[in-house]
């Protein structure tokens, strides 16, 4: 059940994030978390625990081997809980099409930032449709 009232409104404008990073996306997800871009100002902060975190986002290529750690990382995260896909690789399989795993494949994805890899704008875009609802 969601909770209403400011408790609704802080939950809904801010999320705790458990990321999942792989390969190169990371350098486009580093420039949206520093001071620059400053992901924090969205209420965006990262937690070492999927036990904690209320997103889950997946950055860069999947392969089959880390499916199931995958799987096991989402079904610790308590409810509500959301998942962002980040580039082109967690999307579709991305470049490495014949060994990567979409994400869709493994649980139910929320949002997707487009790109290979995506610029800190998608992933702040992708941040500010899950926090407005229109992902739904
Ligand atoms: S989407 Fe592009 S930048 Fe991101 S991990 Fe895949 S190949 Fe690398």
């Amino acid at each position: 059940m969601e909770a209403t009232g400011i408790t609704g409104w802080a939950e809904k404008n801010s999320f705790k994030y458990y990321l999942v990073p792989s390969t190169c996306c990371s350098s486009e997800w580093i420039q949206a978390a520093s001071c620059r871009y400053d992901l924090e100002r969205f209420g965006c902060v990262e937690v070492l625990s999927p036990e904690e975190a209320e997103l889950l986002i997946i950055q860069g290529f999947v392969n089959e081997a880390m499916a199931g750690e995958l799987k096991e990382t989402y079904s610790k995260m308590p409810h509500p809980k959301k998942v962002l896909a980040l580039g082109a690789c967690a999307s579709q399989g991305g470049s490495f099409f014949e060994k990567g795993v979409s994400a869709h494949e493994l649980f139910p994805v929320d949002v997707w930032a487009a790109g290979c890899p995506p610029r800190p704008e998608a992933i702040m875009n992708a941040i500010l449709v899950l926090q407005k609802g229109s992902h739904k």
